[in-house]
């Protein structure tokens, strides 16, 4: 197919934007505004503005069409199927948007005294009581505010208690190879030093392994359950055990929750400590980066560690705890963020809690389970599943099937984007080769499964074919085609300066 060059640029009514500053027009303005009245120069202390403010002079249906048309270059999961294995792009019902937009938690204030939020502490109570009674666990910290921050969280907890009972010296950390990369940063940001353990040639934690490494300075263990290779890891018990006689602890990686919701109780497990992310197993936006909630369930053991605030039933109603001695036998680390928590991710989260129940949340995670071992049976004829057997809330192949293709996993990815599909995860976890991580979710009818299923298909067919140029030049339907990513990381363009034309 050649390339299609337009006069205009655009492709289609896909409309080539300029960046704001370029369509500005000296003077142009989307309202009329009476002419300020003079400016006591004296009162701003000689720091009157001397330059323009620099401003792009525009009318307002420029200003409307320019971020109109930004906002339909977003590929989101209301756009389309969203299969990122490990991030759970999963839909966000209207409903817990609805009630997330409510002016009485809209028009809330961090700052305002607690007897004006009694319904706000009710809120952040709830869904601590739901996310307690889900895991089996008996305490949580609310307030970390995504994944990797709530794996901190528990770190320093556990750090705090280690110290608390003169095992300060403890500060090695067990973390499997096929790991999200927070897990080992989180770690070392903690002060702890990571330790590695192998995985087996199924998929799972080397217990052996991992057996052999434990010693009186080792924190804790961290294993995420269901694993990223989308198993259940299942000499689960055998590894809490071994840890707990180590003394060491155990915390969960809580990521992959939306696996077993409903159906494991965290804490039958001997975790002692998981974050969960709202926004992977309670629905909730996190396109882009944001946002996110991390709330992380504690033991006994280490309910004491947890950091402030947090809020308590009292005679009175609810009670926000923002110092340690509000509290009989808290002994917080610290704190891990400014206020209380993500509350608009709270709000998503207890009405999709609320709204679906125990057992639809069982059924939710039933489906996930269900949909991604379709995706599994539907092409592990054609791609080259890593592990046997069926798989959890996803499934994993790797590039053997590309092998002397000349196509990488990377170029099968950048095809899916031409046929409108978010590509799958790529190249991780990194225990396997070339890796394609697909995570359908629960919310993906059997139409928009077998749509893909059969696009994967004749991508693979048309990789085996000696296509592989085709796949080199991919994507070629969207505006920008492969991107110098790395270029953009390093030296990232981040302001725009006139006549510069976007560049410096
Ligand atoms: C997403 C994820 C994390 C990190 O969570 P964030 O909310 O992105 O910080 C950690 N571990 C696993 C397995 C994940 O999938």
């Amino acid at each position: 197919m050649p390339d299609i060059q337009t006069v205009s640029g655009n492709r289609g009514l896909a409309i080539e934007e300029k960046l704001i500053f370029e369509q500005s027009s000296p003077g142009r303005i989307g309202v009329d505004l009476p002419e300020p009245p003079p400016v006591d120069l004296d009162r701003l202390g000689g720091l009157a503005r001397k330059s323009p403010i620099g401003l792009p002079d525009l009318s307002e249906p420029q200003m409307v069409r320019h971020y109109t048309r930004l906002s339909q270059k977003n590929y989101g999961i209301d756009t389309g199927f969203y299969p990122l294995g490990s991030c759970t792009m999963k839909h966000n019902p209207r409903l817990s948007e609805k009630v997330a937009r409510l002016p009485g938690l809209t028009d809330l204030h961090p700052f305002q005294p607690q007897s004006t939020v009694q319904g706000a502490l009710e809120v952040i109570d709830t869904l601590a009581f739901w996310l307690k009674g889900l895991t089996g666990m008996p305490a949580i910290a609310m307030s970390p505010a995504a994944g990797a921050h709530g794996e901190w969280c528990g770190l320093m907890a556990i750090r705090a208690c280690h110290e608390d009972r003169g095992q300060g010296h403890r500060r090695r950390v067990l973390v499997p190879e096929s790991a999200h990369g927070t897990n080992p940063a989180s770690a070392a940001m903690c002060g702890f030093t990571v330790d590695p353990v192998p995985a087996t040639a199924d998929g799972r934690v080397d217990v052996a392994a991992l057996k052999a490494k434990l010693g009186d300075d080792v924190a804790c263990i961290m294993v995420t359950n269901p694993n990223t290779c989308g198993l259940f890891e299942t000499d689960i018990l055998e590894i809490a055990g071994a840890t707990h006689a180590a003394g060491a602890f155990f915390y969960c990686d809580g990521a992959n929750y939306n696996a077993i919701v409903g159906r494991v109780k965290i804490a039958d497990l001997g975790v002692d400590c998981m974050h969960i992310n709202l926004h992977k197993t309670f629905s909730t936006p996190h396109g882009g980066g944001g946002p996110g909630a991390g709330p992380t369930v504690l033991s006994a053991e280490l309910a004491p560690y947890a950091p402030l605030p947090f809020v308590v039933h009292d005679g009175d109603g609810l009670r926000l705890v923002e110092h340690a001695e509000q509290q009989a036998g808290a002994k917080p680390f610290g704190r891990v963020k400014g206020y209380h928590g993500q509350f608009g991710v709270f709000i998503r989260a207890l009405a999709y809690i609320l709204s679906m129940g125990a057992d639809g949340m069982r059924q939710a995670s039933t489906d996930a389970v269900l949909n991604a071992n379709y995706l599994l049976a539907g092409l592990k004829d054609v791609l080259t599943a890593s592990f046997d057997g069926p798989c959890m809330h996803e499934c994993l192949f790797d590039d053997r099937f590309l092998k002397d293709t000349g196509v990488t996993t990377l170029d099968f990815a950048k095809m899916l984007i031409d046929e409108g599909f978010h590509p799958m995860t790529m190249y991780f976890p990194l225990v396997v080769h070339g890796a394609l991580l697909m995570e359908p979710t629960e919310t993906e009818s059997r139409e928009t499964l077998d749509g893909f299923i059969a696009v994967v298909r004749a991508l693979a067919a048309k990789a085996k074919a000696g296509a592989a140029d085709e796949f080199k030049a991919a994507p070629r339907l969207t505006p920008r085609r492969r991107l110098d990513e790395t270029l953009a990381a390093r030296t990232p363009v981040l302001r725009w300066k006139a006549g510069s034309n976007g560049a410096g």
